[in-house]
């Protein structure tokens, strides 16, 4: 088997090589799908306004429209000619203000013409007919005019923006039922080790069943992709390579477990057998050091590949960091930063320096005070802290100590 020489980078050099090796990516081919099967998936076209938005002055708020010169000096009287209600029906959307007048009008309502404001109810005394207001007012207020959020065939969103609910609102509001996305990125995974037994087969004495299957299973479908489980492989090279060809034919190949430096840890000489192109080998990071990212090319394509560590939370951790981006490129949009933020430490806690650490977290305190508490953890395997924890505290590999109180880097989901 021929070796693969080490290459461990810092955890912002193996970021960045990943996110320019995913800016070299093709999208997937686009399909139209209903609204909401779209919904966390990439735009494969332009989403442009069919009309003006909004398509008539829209009254903002419950009152009377007026003519700001009727509403300069106050109180002002003027007399109520009729009623707009939102979506107006002809008669109502014919009527027009003049001097002294003033048109009842809901929230939503369109402005008639002739009248430029709005005057609050709050702001007005009704005896019959005769309105008096109490507040003056200012042209345009309390209207946002016709076009003044985007004009018809306005590119309202671009291709390659990501579906979500505030976007999905825009597809409804310019009546578009189903859109043009890239087709899920399908992404295999494969779980490999000896001990590792399927979750419907009763494991044995030392065996543990394949819990990371299923994490990046879910990881790959909140991030847009669609996973293919493989079975499980052993730490054979023959069966391990078997599986891994069958693995290749994705999108992109997840590889967990076989990475790390023991005797059975296979991963990677069976890649390097395949010709695989490796990047690094590892990354200066805790949990996780063992990731190795690479690509095989065959038959006319490559598919990109990382050897996740077995590890429950270092295959999650991993998979945020690095993976997330390559399913971000295929699915057709931009490899999405990570989100950092700052929270206040609830207790101090030490590490030591040489990596940059992902500990679990629990960010809560209050809208203006965030704090963070660091989750004790029994290492990389725990899986009931990873499952409590909520971000990530992020730990420069050049600090051992941290304060209660300090203010500490965090990852978001
Ligand atoms: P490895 O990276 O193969 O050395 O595995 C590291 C640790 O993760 C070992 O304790 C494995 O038993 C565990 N592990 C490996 N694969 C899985 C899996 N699919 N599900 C749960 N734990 C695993
Ligand atoms: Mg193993």
């Amino acid at each position: 088997m021929p070796a693969v020489e080490s290459n461990v980078l810092s955890f912002p050099d193996a970021r960045r090589l990943v996110e320019e090796y995913a800016l070299t990516l093709s999208p997937t081919p686009a399909e139209m799908l209903p609204l909401l099967d779209a919904s966390g998936l990439v735009l494969a076209e332009d989403l442009r306004a069919d009309r003006d938005f909004p398509p008539f002055p829209r009254a903002t708020r419950d009152g009377f429209a007026i003519r700001s010169s009727d509403g300069i000096t106050t109180p002002a009287a003027l007399r109520c000619v009729g009623e707009i209600k939102a979506g107006a029906t002809p008669e109502q959307a014919a009527i027009v203000v003049r001097q002294g007048e003033c048109v009842e009008i809901m929230t939503g309502g369109s402005v008639p013409r002739g009248a430029d404001a709005v005057v609050m109810i709050e702001y007005t005394d009704r005896s019959g007919d005769i309105i008096t207001i109490r507040r003056a007012v200012t042209a345009g207020e309390n209207i946002v005019a016709k076009g003044s959020e985007a004009r018809r065939d306005d590119i309202l969103v671009a291709r390659g923006t990501r579906l979500h609910h505030a976007v999905i609102a825009i597809a409804a509001a310019i009546g578009r039922p189903e859109l043009a996305v890239s087709r899920r990125p399908r992404v295999a995974i494969l779980a490999t080790g000896d001990e590792v037994v399927d979750i419907n087969l009763q494991p044995g004495p030392n065996e543990i069943r394949n819990s990371n299957s299923y994490s990046l299973a879910a990881q790959v479908q909140n991030a847009g992709g669609e996973p293919m489980i493989l079975p499980v492989a052993p730490d054979d090279a023959g069966e391990l390579a078997l599986l891994l060809r069958k693995g290749l034919e994705a999108d992109l190949l997840l590889i967990t477990g076989g990475v790390s430096m023991g005797k059975y840890d296979l991963v990677e000489q069976v890649l390097a057998s395949f010709g695989a192109n490796i990047f690094f080998t590892g990354a200066k990071i805790q949990p996780g050091k063992p990731i190795v990212f690479g690509e095989v090319k065959a038959a006319g394509r490559s598919t990109p590949l990382f050897g996740l560590p077995g590890n429950p939370v270092s295959t999650m951790v991993t998979f945020q960091l690095f993976a997330q981006p390559v399913i971000d490129a295929l699915s057709g949009a931009k490899p999405q930063a990570l989100t950092f933020a700052k929270a206040t430490l609830k207790s101090e806690f030490t590490t030591r320096t040489g990596l940059t650490r992902f500990l679990p977290g629990r960010l809560g305190g209050t809208h203006d005070a965030p704090e963070v508490e660091w989750l004790r953890w029994q290492g990389s395997g725990d899986l009931m802290a990873a499952s409590r924890a909520n971000c990530y505290i992020v730990v420069p590999p050049d600090r051992e100590r941290f304060a209660a109180g300090e203010s500490i880097s965090i990852l978001l989901p």
